[in-house]
């Protein structure tokens, strides 16, 4: 057995825990880009929330968007419980 194989062999592993949460956060960006995908509401021209144009190639991508691409980063982030100073 190797040293890299004894660390990561542990169940405490900070690799392991660091894994555990990125497929967790990808997981759950996923389900919140499909079921925004999913909707059947007609895209917005402007982001609900700061009222800037929403370019026509996203409103396409994005079937339903109602929120510019940095204001749905911003509720993603919220959601997940990040605060910017
Ligand atoms: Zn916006």
């Amino acid at each position: 057995m190797t040293d890299f194989e004894s660390i990561t062999d542990r169940p405490s592993c900070q690799f392991d825990k660091a894994s555990a949460v990125t497929e967790r956060d990808t997981a759950l960006a996923i389900a919140a880009i499909r079921a925004e995908c999913s909707s059947t509401v007609i895209s917005a021209d402007d982001c609900e929330r700061c009222g800037a144009e929403i370019p026509i190639a996203r409103q396409i991508a994005v079937p339903g968007v109602q929120k510019c691409a940095p204001c749905t980063h911003r509720a993603w982030l919220a959601a997940k419980g990040v605060r910017r100073g």
